[in-house]
C-alpha cells in the first residue's frame, strides 16, 4: 500500500485543464526530507528550524545550521526548500534560550519578535542560511511578521548579515529569495503592501485561524471555533492570494489545512498555487489535484466563501 502511495506520489499534480501545482513537504531536519522526497515532495514549503534548537544543552552554532540546511536541500535535487528563521518563544520553551515566560505566549514574544530582541542568535541563523543559499536552492521565510516596518527592519538586518559576510570575503549570491509566513491577521490586512518587498507568501493556516478566531490552537474546548474552513479563514486566504497575484508573488500554503485532500479543490480555487504538508499526505493531495479542474474550483470556492459556517463549508466539500 505504501508503495502504492508513492507511485501516486511521483507524478506531477496538475488539474485536468492543465494548471501545475507544486506539491511540497514539510520538515523539521534533513532526515525528514529524505523521506518526504519519498512520497513525490517537489521541495520543502516548510523548514522549521526550531526542531535543531529543541532538545539540547546549547544551540547548534553556524556550521553546525550551515551543514543541516545544505544537506536538507541536496536531498531535494535542486527544487527549493523553504528554511524558516527560529520560530520559538513562550508556548514552546527552550532552556538555554532564556525564553521568556509570558501570560499569553501565543501573543508574546515568539517568530520574528523574539530573534530581532536576540541579535546575536539572529544572526548566526541568517549567515548559516545565507552562506547555504549561496550554495543551493533554498529560499529564506520569516515567521510571525505583523506589518510593514516589521519586514522592513527584519529586511535591514539581513542586509547587514549579508554585507558582513561580503566584508569577510565570503561570497554570498546578490538576491536571496525571501518571503514570509502569513499567520497574523494584521499582515492579511497588509498583504500588498508587504507583497511589495518580499518575494513570497506562505500561509499558516494553524496560527491564522487561532488569531482570526480568538481561539487557542491547542485548547480543545474552543477547537470547533478553531476551525481553518471558517468562512472567516477562508475569506483572508483569499484576500493574500489576491495580493500576491496583484503584486506578482507566490502564494503558497504550508499550515495543517494544506495537507488536507479533501479541501484541495478549495484551496485551488482560492488562487493557491503551491502547497507544503507532511510527507504521507502528498499522495493523496495530488491524486485529488489532479481529479479536478480550475472552473470547478473557482466554482466551489464562490460557494464555499458565501457559507456560514465551517460545517457548512465541509458539507460542500
Ligand atoms: C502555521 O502556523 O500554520 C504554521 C505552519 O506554523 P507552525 O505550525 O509551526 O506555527
Ligand atoms: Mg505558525
Amino acid at each position: 500500500e505504501c508503495e502504492e502511495a508513492k507511485a501516486k506520489g511521483a507524478a506531477p499534480a496538475k488539474t485536468k485543464d492543465g494548471t501545475e501545482i507544486m506539491v511540497m513537504g514539510n520538515i523539521g531536519n534533513p532526515s525528514d526530507a529524505h523521506r518526504v522526497a519519498e512520497y513525490g515532495a517537489e521541495g520543502a514549503g516548510l523548514f522549521r528550524t526550531e526542531f535543531l534548537f529543541q532538545d539540547r544543552d546549547q544551540e547548534p552554532d553556524e556550521n553546525e545550521q550551515f551543514e543541516s540546511y545544505v544537506e536538507a536541500a541536496k536531498a531535494m535535487n535542486g527544487n527549493p526548500v523553504i528554511i524558516r528563521t527560529l520560530d520559538i518563544g513562550g508556548d514552546k520553551p527552550v532552556k538555554y534560550l532564556d525564553t521568556p515566560v509570558e501570560d499569553n505566549p501565543f501573543l508574546g514574544e515568539r517568530g520574528v519578535r523574539f530573534c530581532m530582541a536576540r541579535p546575536e542568535l539572529f544572526r548566526t541563523q541568517l549567515r548559516a542560511l545565507l552562506r547555504a543559499a549561496s550554495e543551493e536552492n533554498i529560499w529564506i521565510m520569516f515567521p510571525m511578521i505583523s506589518g510593514v516596518e516589521e519586514l522592513n527592519n527584519v529586511l535591514a538586518f539581513q542586509d547587514e548579515v549579508r554585507k558582513g559576510l561580503m566584508a569577510e570575503g565570503i561570497k554570498i549570491i546578490d538576491k536571496v529569495k525571501t518571503g514570509i509566513m502569513i499567520e497574523v491577521p494584521s499582515a492579511v490586512a497588509e498583504a500588498e503592501k508587504l507583497g511589495a518587498i518580499c518575494d513570497f507568501f506562505s500561509i499558516g493556516t494553524n496560527d491564522l485561524t487561532q488569531y482570526v478566531m480568538a481561539a487557542d490552537r491547542g485548547n480543545k474546548a474552543v477547537a470547533e471555533i478553531c476551525d481553518s474552513l471558517n468562512p472567516a479563514v477562508l475569506r483572508m486566504i483569499k484576500m493574500t492570494c489576491d495580493a500576491a497575484k496583484t503584486t506578482g508573488i507566490e502564494v503558497g500554503m504550508c499550515g495543517e489545512l494544506a495537507g488536507n485532500s479533501k479541501a484541495s479543490a478549495l484551496l485551488l480555487g482560492l488562487g493557491l498555487n503551491e502547497l507544503s504538508m507532511s510527507g504521507p499526505s502528498i499522495p493523496e493531495v495530488k491524486e485529488a489535484i489532479r481529479a479536478v479542474s480550475m472552473n470547478d474550483c473557482h466554482a466551489l470556492a464562490e460557494k464555499a466563501l458565501a457559507a456560514n459556517s465551517g460545517d457548512e463549508v465541509r458539507e460542500l466539500l
